[in-house]
C-alpha cells in the first residue's frame, strides 16, 4: 500500500518537476526571443513629461541614472528605448491676459529646456528629431532621438500664428487641451475652480477648427488625449490628416474619462491614427473606493504632520499590498484590447513617465523589455511588435507630413 502510494507520489513529483523545468525553459526561450526582437525594433515613447523647472541641469540631470527620473538617457539605454517625445506641459489657468502670458512662457521655457538637453548638455548622446527621417538617422547612429510635443493648446492662447512659431522650434504634436476647457475645445476633465461648465463649446470651438486646419497645414500631429468625446469626434471630422492619442487607455477596461471608448477606437482606426497606450495606473485599472479613501486619509496625515515622508512611503506599500494598483499585465491588457478593436496598425505606447506614469514591471524606461516579453507571451509576432513600439507612430507622422505638403502645394497653386 505504502509502496504503491510512494510510486504515485514519485510520478506526481516527477511530472511536476519536469513540467516545471520545461516551463522554465519555455520562459527562458521567450525572454531570449524578446531580447533579440527588442534590440532590433525602433522603440518610441510618445509621452514623457519634464518633471521640474530645473530640468535639465546639474541639479536635475537626465544624463545619469537619476533616481528622480523614470526617463533619462541611462535608463533609455538600459531598456533600449530609442526615442521619446518630451512634453512641454502647460497648466490650464484662467483665460485672461496673465493666464495667456504665463502659458506661452511656460511652453517656451520647457521647449528651451528640451533644446538645451539635446544641443548643449548631451549632443553626443541624443539629438533633436523633427521628422521621421531624423528619427531613423539619429537612432541608427546610436543616439537617442528627442522630439517635442506641447501638452495643452492653451500655450497658443488665441493666437493662431504661434502654431507656426512652435513648429519652427521643433514642436511636432500639440495636445489640444489638458484638465480644463480652453479656447480650442472642451476637455474631458473640466476644472470647476476655473469656472468650467460641463461643456463650453460642445466639442471644438470655431477657433479650435482653425487650429486643427493650421496644424494640418504645417504638419503638426493633432493629439486627442485629454479632450472630451465631442471634441474628439469634431477633430476626426475636421482633420485632413490622421491623429494621435499620445497617452490614453481603453475605456472598456477602465471607465475613466481620459480613456477612449470602443467607438472612439474604431473612429481612430478609420481616421488612420494611433492610440498610444498610457502606463498610468489610475487609467489602467478601476481604482477601488477603499484604495482611494486609504490614500486620501494617508495624505491628510502627512499634510497634518502626523507622519513623515518615510512613514508615508511605508504605509503606501501596505495600501498597495491590500488594494494592488495596475501592473505590467494590466498595461498590456489595454494594448491587447485596443489591437482587438482598432487593429494592430493603430496602437502604440505613450508611458506618461515623469508625469504620473509607471506601473510595477514597466516603471521606467530601463524596464521596457518587459513590455516586449509580455507581448510575445500573448502571441504577438516580431512584425506586430515593430508596429506597436513605434512603427505605427512613425507611419502616422509621415502621413501628417504628406498631407501638409499637399495642402501647402494646393495653397501655392491657388
Ligand atoms: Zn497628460
Amino acid at each position: 500500500m505504502f509502496k504503491q502510494f510512494g510510486a504515485i507520489l514519485l510520478t506526481v513529483l516527477s511530472i511536476a518537476f519536469f513540467g516545471c523545468s520545461r516551463a522554465l525553459a519555455a520562459g527562458q526561450e521567450i525572454i531570449e526571443r524578446a531580447e533579440l526582437i527588442h534590440e532590433k525594433v525602433l522603440t518610441l515613447d510618445s509621452h514623457v513629461d519634464i518633471p521640474d523647472t530645473k530640468y535639465p541641469t546639474g541639479g536635475f540631470d537626465p544624463g545619469i541614472d537619476n533616481p528622480k527620473l523614470k526617463c533619462d538617457l541611462v535608463k533609455m539605454d538600459k531598456g533600449s528605448v530609442d526615442g521619446v517625445f518630451l512634453a512641454a506641459y502647460v497648466r490650464q489657468r484662467k483665460r485672461n491676459a496673465d493666464g495667456y502670458k504665463s502659458a506661452y512662457k511656460s511652453a517656451m521655457h520647457k521647449i528651451g529646456a528640451i533644446h538645451r538637453l539635446a544641443e548643449k548638455m548631451y549632443p553626443d548622446r541624443c539629438e533633436l528629431a523633427t521628422s521621421p527621417e531624423d528619427v531613423e538617422r539619429i537612432t541608427q547612429s546610436g543616439k537617442r532621438a528627442i522630439m517635442i510635443g506641447i501638452e495643452n493648446g492653451f500655450a497658443i492662447g488665441k493666437d493662431l500664428s504661434l502654431i507656426d512659431k512652435f513648429y519652427g522650434l521643433g514642436v511636432r504634436y500639440i495636445t489640444l487641451s489638458h484638465n480644463g476647457h480652453n479656447d480650442i475645445c472642451d476637455s474631458c476633465n473640466r476644472r470647476e475652480q476655473l469656472g468650467d461648465k460641463e461643456a463650453e463649446h460642445n466639442g471644438l470651438s470655431k477657433f479650435g477648427e482653425k487650429v486643427v486646419v493650421e496644424m494640418n497645414r504645417l504638419g503638426i500631429m493633432v493629439d486627442v488625449s485629454h479632450i472630451s468625446v465631442e471634441s474628439f469626434y469634431d477633430v476626426i471630422r475636421v482633420s485632413k490628416a490622421p491623429v494621435i492619442a499620445s497617452h490614453s487607455g481603453c475605456r472598456a477596461l477602465a471607465d475613466h474619462s481620459r480613456n477612449l471608448n470602443d467607438g472612439q477606437l474604431k473612429a481612430l482606426a478609420k481616421n488612420g491614427g494611433v492610440i498610444q497606450i498610457v502606463a498610468y495606473s489610475g487609467f489602467l485599472k478601476f481604482v477601488l473606493p477603499q484604495r482611494r479613501k486609504a490614500i486620501s486619509d494617508l495624505k491628510k496625515e502627512l499634510d497634518d504632520g502626523r507622519i513623515n515622508n518615510e512613514q508615508f512611503r511605508e504605509r503606501m506599500k501596505e495600501i498597495d499590498a491590500r488594494y494592488p494598483p495596475a501592473n505590467l499585465v494590466d498595461f498590456v491588457e489595454h494594448i491587447d484590447h485596443a489591437v482587438k478593436v482598432a487593429g494592430i496598425d493603430h496602437v502604440g505606447i505613450g508611458s506618461d513617465f515623469d508625469g504620473g506614469g509607471g506601473v510595477p514591471g514597466f516603471n521606467d524606461h530601463s524596464e521596457a523589455l518587459n513590455v516586449t516579453i509580455e507581448l510575445i507571451k500573448r502571441g504577438y509576432s516580431a512584425e506586430d511588435i515593430v508596429k506597436i513600439w513605434g512603427g505605427n507612430l512613425l507611419r502616422v507622422w509621415r502621413e501628417v507630413e504628406k498631407v501638409a505638403r499637399n495642402l501647402q502645394k494646393g495653397t501655392k497653386r491657388g
